[in-house]
């Protein structure tokens, strides 16, 4: 049996902060399916306090963002862009073109296209997430996404000159400072000033995460990225220091971040309040962090290894660390989580900033079903047949009996008029 040692936000609270935030979503995308480049304007105006002559960057003002970037910036996000591009790559590698011939004369096949442009958003309200930018533009690249558009927030009343660069350098073919529901219904829905594109992607808060739920179908989307949560799986190998740092450095996302401890260490599980405290004290982000922790962070224990896998696909987490004698054990066994980072060695600010696995990764347990963001998000597996005249006279005997008990008439005349044109070939039955 788990033992709650600090429970997080009560179900019932966090349905009511969901519910708030989908009226709101609702209320902004059918104003700007309503009017368009002026509701953008308003909404621009009243979240963000930004209405500028024009959303989209031009040419002039990104070369300035790039030409600022000091030089230690510019290496560490060309390091990171090498290191995702190269990670995508190798996944891209690994989805093939497929044909192949299931009867004789029967070929069927699939081909991996890109989808034709997406809309990458890139979050700027709290923090300006600079390597956002990175994980979505330049594994869409990868994926041979022709229209990349980036779009983020301004920051401080104009636009973020690092994030600005980055979109750049990833490959953006156009950057829009503009954040939010707004920036995300414009893009999907098409302005005058902005043409629509096919799929929306990349984190953000609440309210971009139901603003994406609520434009699939009209567009695509690539997951549910929401507020980010954190989990660490630790048993008496692991530190109070370390796992208090790797809780409130995710922590720190937002107030509404959870970060939880499961662990088998009674010991672990006691010293970790006091290590939680000490550290706040001296974190320039407590705030948030603090706030986070006192909401959301939960300590859990638990009586065996095969309890920490229960619970853990249970929580389904977006980031799960793991620090214990013998990481490959939850490699083998865990199934729901977003990324898994094994070992001290390694952490989820490695694979937010600089490792090279995507961190645009599923949230509110989404991970049960998907993973995060790669370059198979951004393409379509489409397929095709070709069947020879002798094979069209098998498949269509069969064809035409199933029409028949679903009372496709229509369906079955298809069929029928192909077996009666090919049937002078030899027939196999
Ligand atoms: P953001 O860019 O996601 O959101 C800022 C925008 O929210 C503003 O531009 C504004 O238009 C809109 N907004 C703010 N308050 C609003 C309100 N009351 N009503 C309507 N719209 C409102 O930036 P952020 O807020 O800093 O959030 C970033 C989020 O991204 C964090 O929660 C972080 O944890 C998350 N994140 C998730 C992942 C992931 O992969 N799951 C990765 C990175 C970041």
């Amino acid at each position: 049996m788990v033992r709650i040692l600090k429970p997080g936000m009560s179900d019932q609270t966090r349905l009511d902060l969901q519910g708030e935030v989908e009226q709101t979503v609702r209320g902004i995308v059918g104003d700007i399916r309503a009017r368009g480049d002026e509701a953008l304007r308003g909404f621009s105006t009243r979240f963000d306090a930004w209405s500028p002559p024009s959303f989209r960057l031009g040419a002039e003002q990104i070369a300035a963002a790039v030409a600022q970037l000091p030089a230690e910036q510019r290496e560490a996000i060309e390091f990171t862009l090498t290191q995702v591009r190269a990670f995508a790559a190798a996944q891209r590698a690994s989805v093939q073109d497929v044909e192949v011939e299931t009867l004789p004369g029967v070929t069927l096949g699939h081909r991996v296209l890109p989808v034709g442009s997406v809309g990458c958003y890139v979050p700027g309200g709290r923090y300006p997430m600079v390597a956002s930018a990175i994980m979505s533009v330049a594994t869409a690249k990868v994926a041979g996404v022709q229209r990349v558009v980036a779009v983020t927030p301004p920051k401080d009343g104009q636009p973020y000159a690092a994030t600005v660069a980055t979109m750049h350098l990833a490959g953006a073919d156009e950057i829009y400072i503009m954040g939010g529901v707004q920036a995300l219904a414009a893009l999907a829905l098409g302005t005058a000033s902005i043409a629509p594109v096919d799929m929306l992607v990349g984190p953000g808060n609440a309210y971009v995460a139901e603003a994406k739920r609520q434009l699939f179908g009209t567009v695509g989307i690539d997951l549910l990225a929401g507020p980010t949560e954190t989990l660490v799986i630790a048993d008496d190998s692991a530190d109070a220091e370390m796992v208090a740092t790797d809780l409130l450095g995710q922590a720190e996302h937002g107030p509404n971040s959870p970060a939880v401890l499961l662990t088998t260490s009674p010991a672990l599980a006691a010293a970790l309040p006091d290590e939680i405290g000490r550290q706040l004290a001296r974190l320039a982000t407590r705030d948030v962090a603090g706030a986070a922790w006192r909401d959301y962070g939960q300590i859990l224990l638990a009586d065996s290894d095969e309890e920490l896998l229960r619970v853990a696909d249970e929580i389904a987490s977006e980031h799960v660390q793991v620090l214990t004698r013998d990481p490959g054990y939850f490699l083998e066994r865990l199934t729901n989580y977003g990324s898994l980072f094994l070992g001290p060695e390694t952490n989820v600010a490695y694979g937010d900033k600089a490792i090279g696995t995507n961190h645009i990764l599923p949230t509110g347990r989404a991970a049960r079903y998907t993973g995060g963001l790669w370059v198979g998000k951004f393409l379509k597996t489409v397929t095709y047949q070709r069947a020879t005249p002798q094979a069209s006279v098998t498949v269509g005997r069969h064809c035409s009996v199933i029409c028949g008990v679903e009372g496709f008439a229509g369906h079955q005349r298809q069929a029928d008029l192909r077996v009666e044109r090919y049937s002078g070939a030899a027939v196999p039955v």
